[in-house]
């Protein structure tokens, strides 16, 4: 029988992944992803022997990525060096206060109690909540397309169901659960994860601090673009054809149903399946139908990163550091509602080099420093305005006590909303397509599979069940396993 062929758009981790578990089913896929490189927001920056990665800096749920070699009949093991993070993230707050966030429970309990004895028992009640909304959700939103037909095992999860702070708002949550706080902004912080602010979050969100702390945080020897490396790398074995440079400006169709895409350099691609790596909010336009682009007010946040190769090594520091603002509802305030970069930002400082020398020259450290920025699409981010930006990023470490590097800069890059926006198509450079904001919001994306056109899927960040790494893999299992079911 003739393989039926599919074309994926976008060469992002939800496409690539989605291509390899349908190549490994059978399928003859071809991945068309309009920049220079493959992996998307998962990229790399290489100079002077520093390597950075310009997206993502932290894996959770490692054991997610296995699952996709194994769709494959390969083990993660031969491809990718999986490396646990311990401490997971050193905390810093402008009062002087720092702390370790340790793996380890006795120490982490004996610093909870240094911070205020009562939110021992507010860090179990939390870390239960979490547990109790992972345990709904693992098989049911995190496998399945939003509104499938439940499963007669469905009923059983729901005794899990945390009734009590399951539909409430994050922020709140978070306060009925800890007194300290510094312990308020930390567990804050986690619908960050998400592109979202805690203060207009569902409490289901305190999924996420379970799931970090439980299951851990990962690194990747090399750098996380080594993940994309052996995706591509398990992609040619399976013989799935890449493209890269190839732009698709339309999506073929006829009676409803899809047929295949036309690139820009006027290429067309006949194919009986079309899959969307490219933010779903696009593809109306492909379809020559009126645009949907995701408005300013549904959008995720942004973020502002610079990349500093420096020549001095700096061994106090940790692999992941947060330096917090001293005002986090004004800065979310600034971000959301004002929709301007804030005025005192909290800080993340991701230090690769601490965990892996490989990514530095010998001497040296490669900092990834990110604040969290608004997705405007007025924002030029000119000269002027990355400059003041910039100033204030480094107010906020010099004040938390971070050293001064600036003549110890060796290679300097930054990647603003708009460089986000544009390299990846991606309307204002929102990381996560919309923000989180309520039930509806955090848990209703966009489908897997088209409404409309007969022959389309999604996958990736911004369609179910959402943005960052894992998730975006589960997307292209949700997704694979939908065409399976629909196009045999
Ligand atoms: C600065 C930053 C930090 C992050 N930190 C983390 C983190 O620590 N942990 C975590 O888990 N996640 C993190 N993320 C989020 C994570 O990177 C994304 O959720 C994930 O990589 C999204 O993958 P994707 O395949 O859905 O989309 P994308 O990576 O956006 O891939 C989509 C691809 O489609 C291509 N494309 C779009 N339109 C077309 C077209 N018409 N024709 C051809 N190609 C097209 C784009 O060029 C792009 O390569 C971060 C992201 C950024 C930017």
């Amino acid at each position: 029988m003739e393989k039926r062929r599919v074309v994926v758009i976008g060469g992002g981790l939800g496409g690539l992944s989605v291509a390899i578990r349908l190549a490994a089913a059978g399928r003859q896929v071809t991945v068309c992803e309009r920049g220079p490189s493959f992996g998307g927001k998962m990229n790399v920056w290489e100079e002077k022997g520093f390597r950075f990665d310009t997206g993502p800096s932290l894996i959770t749920m490692p054991w997610i990525f296995g699952e996709l070699f194994e769709a494959a009949g390969r083990k993660i093991e031969d491809y990718l060096e999986v490396i646990p993070v311990n401490p997971i993230s050193e905390y810093i707050y402008p009062d002087g206060t720092r702390f370790t966030y340790t793996s380890s429970l006795p120490d982490w309990i004996e610093t909870v109690r240094r911070l205020e004895p009562r939110d021992v028992d507010g860090f179990m009640r939390f870390m239960k909540l979490g547990a109790q909304l992972y345990e709904v959700s693992k098989d049911t939103f995190l496998r399945r397309r939003p509104l499938d037909w439940p499963r007669r095992t469905d009923g059983s999860v729901l005794r899990h169901m945390p009734w009590r702070y399951g539909w409430g708002n994050y922020h709140r949550t978070v306060e009925a659960h800890f007194k300290s706080p510094h312990l308020i902004q930390l567990y804050d912080r986690y619908p960050t994860y998400v592109g979202s602010s805690p203060y207009s979050s569902p409490a289901t969100l305190a999924v996420i601090p379970y799931i970090e702390y439980s299951f851990g945080g990962w690194y990747i020897a090399g750098g996380l673009y080594r993940i994309v490396e052996s995706f591509v790398e398990l992609a040619r074995e399976l013989g799935v054809e890449l493209a890269t440079g190839a732009n698709v400006t339309s999506i073929d169709h006829s009676q409803g149903r899809v047929n295949g895409v036309r690139l820009e350099d006027g290429k067309t691609i006949k194919a009986d399946l079309v899959v969307m790596n490219g933010d779903a909010s696009h593809a109306p336009a492909l379809l020559g139908l009126r645009d949907e682009e995701i408005g300013h007010a549904d959008r995720s946040m942004s973020g502002l990163v610079f990349l500093l190769g420096i020549g001095k090594t700096l061994p106090e520091m940790h692999h992941h550091a947060i330096y917090f603002s001293g005002d986090y509802k004004r800065e979310f305030g600034e971000l959301f509602d004002q929709r301007v970069f804030p005025s005192d930002p909290t800080v993340y400082v991701n230090a690769p080099s601490r965990s892996d020398r490989s990514v530095v020259p010998g001497q040296g450290e490669a900092l990834f420093i990110m604040a969290n920025a608004p997705a405007n699409d007025n924002d030029e981010w000119g000269e002027e305005q990355i400059a003041e930006a910039r100033r204030r990023v480094f107010r906020r470490l010099r004040e938390s006590g971070f050293p001064d590097l600036e003549n110890d800069i060796v290679v300097e890059d930054v990647w603003t909303p708009r460089k986000i926006g544009n390299r990846y198509s991606m309307p204002g450079g929102a990381i996560y397509g919309t923000h989180s904001h309520g039930w509806k919001k955090a848990f209703l994306r966009p489908s897997n599979k088209d409404r409309r056109f007969n022959g389309l899927y999604y996958v990736g960040g911004s369609t179910h069940p959402g943005g960052g790494t894992p998730t975006v893999l589960l997307s292209s299992q949700i997704t694979s396993e939908l065409i399976q079911r629909y196009e045999p």
